[in-house]
């Protein structure tokens, strides 16, 4: 559990954290239970294109307007006060709903704060809250799921974050000042007492944070590393001494009952 190192947080110069999938909003959030609206309701349990899309459309939408979230509050309380940086593979947004500091966040894959042309024909952003409720609209007074067009080429405007589909035409702008913040961060933590914690990162986009940390684990003579998932907690020989691998649900680490 994240409280039986809250010492060894105290105790460090800075710290890093990585989340992944394990706290992605699909895992903490029951949509079919949140949105109550009928008209998503009845989109549930069809396994169609189209019914998915729109789907989609409704949890994105429902995930912009979301006010501050307590998902992360353990986490939270062990940061207070502290020197750390945010990193997630995750593409929902919900880290920047926390209360933690969103100069110390990067979200690389997205947060679908923007649409994108799907080919893509610039690397032009459109807020997504604007289409959001265009689409919800002419929905629910027609019964039709649209899609949105680019206004330049006519191609389909797409969500702007990092999937396995979308990962060759994904457009990077949105999240570039985030991440030079982390890389500077980073640069600081050489000879630091450095904490590394590494929440439910599956192998999705390991080159992001999951192999990166091993080897800052490993090369930084005073930093602790641990890592947490259910089931892809191992870890290498290398680390040992300095890091933990702890085969738990990373919901269930952070001990947020909810
Ligand atoms: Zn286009």
């Amino acid at each position: 559990m994240l409280k039986d190192y809250e010492k060894q947080i105290k105790d460090a110069d800075l710290v890093l954290v990585g989340i992944g999938k394990e706290l992605h909003a699909k895992k903490l959030i029951q949509f079919e239970k949140e949105i109550t609206n009928p008209n998503y309701q009845k989109l549930l349990g069809k396994d169609d294109e189209k019914s998915q899309w729109m789907r989609t459309v409704y949890e994105r939408d429902y995930l912009l307007k979301l006010g501050e979230v307590d998902y992360f509050q353990p986490l939270e309380e062990v940061l207070e006060g502290k020197n750390y940086f945010v990193i997630t593979s995750n593409d929902d947004g919900l880290i920047y709903h926390s209360k933690l500091d969103k100069a110390k966040i990067t979200a690389p894959c997205g947060n679908g704060d923007f649409f994108q042309c799907s080919k893509p024909c610039d690397e032009q952003l459109y807020p997504a809250n604007l289409g959001l409720a265009d689409l919800i609209k002419y929905y629910e007074e027609t019964g039709i799921i649209d899609s949105l067009e680019c206004p330049k080429c006519g191609q389909p405007l797409i969500f702007n974050v990092r999937t396995e589909e979308t990962k060759s035409v994904y457009v990077e702008g949105a999240y570039l000042n985030s991440w030079a913040n982390y890389t500077k961060w980073l640069q600081k933590t050489l000879n630091k007492k450095l904490f590394i914690l590494e929440l439910g990162e599956g192998f999705e986009t390991p080159s992001l944070f999951r192999w990166p940390f091993e080897k800052m684990a490993f090369y930084n003579e005073k930093a602790t590393f641990v890592r947490v998932h259910k089931s892809l907690y191992q870890m290498g020989k290398e680390l040992k001494g300095k890091g933990e691998a702890i085969a738990m649900d990373s919901k269930e680490f952070l001990g947020n009952e909810r």
